[in-house]
């Protein structure tokens, strides 16, 4: 865990003056994966990994910017200059400074510092991480209200414009309004949610496969699959015109129409479908403390994400397969894009440990890969961060 004070002992022997210093988590989501670009739901958690800004203003129109976990800086000059020459890390706080200005933000140049608790590329989205928090930092330090969901939708557009990833709305928005022992049931369409309490207990377990999603290639993946769904939605939409997403078409009305649909499209469509009804369902159980109902729902989840949209891998797959054997765990399923990453299990407290030594002795066994595992709590949002100097 970052201790705000050396962070910020850390920036002024960097940059010379004291900073003011800001954080944002990573998330975990529980359930509901793909749907969110669907206009469908999502229950993710915000979880106690953060994104931590430390930033103060400077005399010029610069932003120097500092990642520590690359150990690299960017000097950004020229916001509008092409995101193609740049290093790719740096497009994340640099998009996110270019949408704040065409929005009418008034920002001046800021020395920024940036440290990550959230692994890169893990799935645990480090990239909203550092979006939301280089947000909330820069509109701190120069006066501007924050308005977390308007903070959400800024960063969702740097990160679509700038970096070129066609993610929805789910990790910004988490990582803006994620609130301790709580889940967030998202409706992606009108951005309404309702936090849904965690039952006490159990705790959001996290195994990283180490295997790291081949950035281009699972890229290109994730863009594919939503041309998929695009194409269900187009098709579908002949015959059922209210249609606008497939948030909006039911099961029934998939199996009448399957033969508009080639194979592959038909079962990215199923899994979409399939995966909202588990959601809502999912924070039902929640809510309830069905365990069992949770463990079910986590699991066909995981089969559908293996068997219909086709984003699992193996290394999940042993995962998963591991996680079902031990004791106390009440649902295990890959979580985020998929292609490598991580699986989130729900895992009763005493459990964890011997849950921790199992899994990984079992996977280091058979995959020669030691994996990291994470103890995790639902945790709170985006905010600035007071320290004392
Ligand atoms: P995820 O969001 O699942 O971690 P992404 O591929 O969406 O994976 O985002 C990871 C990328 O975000 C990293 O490769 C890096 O470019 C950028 N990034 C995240 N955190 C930092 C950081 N602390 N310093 C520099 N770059 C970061
Ligand atoms: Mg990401």
């Amino acid at each position: 865990m970052i201790d705000p004070k050396i962070l910020a002992i850390q920036f002024k022997s960097r940059f010379g003056d004291w900073p003011q210093i800001y954080r944002a988590p990573g998330r975990v989501n529980l359930i509901g994966d793909h749907t969110d670009y669907n206009d469908g739901f999502v229950l993710p958690a915000a979880i106690g990994f953060y994104c931590w800004v430390a930033i103060s203003k400077r005399a010029d129109s610069d932003f120097v910017i500092f990642s520590e976990n690359l150990q690299d800086t960017a000097l950004v000059r020229d916001v509008q200059e092409s995101s193609g020459v740049v290093a790719k890390w740096s497009r994340y706080p640099r998009g996110v400074i270019r949408e704040l200005q065409s929005s009418e933000y008034d920002l001046r140049g800021a020395n920024i510092y940036v440290s990550s608790e959230v692994p890169m590329g893990a799935g645990l989205s480090s990239s909203a991480a550092i979006e939301v928090s280089t947000a909330y930092a820069l509109l701190g330090l120069f006066g501007h209200k924050i308005e977390p969901l308007r903070v959400a939708l800024l960063c969702q557009k740097a990160e679509n414009h700038f970096v070129g990833a066609r993610c929805g709305i789910m990790d910004q928005f988490t990582s803006c309004h994620g609130q301790t022992h709580n889940a967030l049931f998202l409706d992606c369409r009108s951005l309404e949610y309702r936090k849904i309490r965690i039952p006490d207990g159990l705790r959001l377990v996290i195994c990283n496969t180490m295997v790291q999603r081949q950035l281009s290639s699972s890229d290109s993946q994730y863009n594919t699959r939503r041309e998929e769904c695009e194409e269900g939605v187009r098709r579908l939409g002949k015959v059922l015109p209210s249609v606008r997403a497939l948030r909006d078409v039911t099961l029934a009305q998939l199996e009448k129409n399957r033969e508009l649909l080639s194979d592959a499209v038909y079962k990215r469509c199923r899994h979409v479908i399939t995966e909202n009804d588990r959601v809502g369902r999912m924070a039902s159980a929640l809510e309830t403390n069905d365990k069992l109902a949770m463990k079910d729902l986590m699991h066909a989840s995981h089969v559908s994400l293996r068997d219909d949209y086709e984003v699992s891998c193996a290394e999940l797959d042993l995962m998963v397969s591991l996680a079902a054997q031990q004791d106390g765990v009440y649902g295990s399923r890959m979580t985020g894009a998929g292609f490598g990453g991580c699986t989130v299990n729900m895992v009763l407290g005493d459990f964890v440990a011997e849950f921790q030594g199992h899994v990984s002795a079992a996977y280091l066994a058979e995959t020669g890969r030691r994996p990291e595992i994470y103890v995790c709590e639902a945790a709170d949002g985006a905010a600035a961060v007071e320290f004392k100097k």
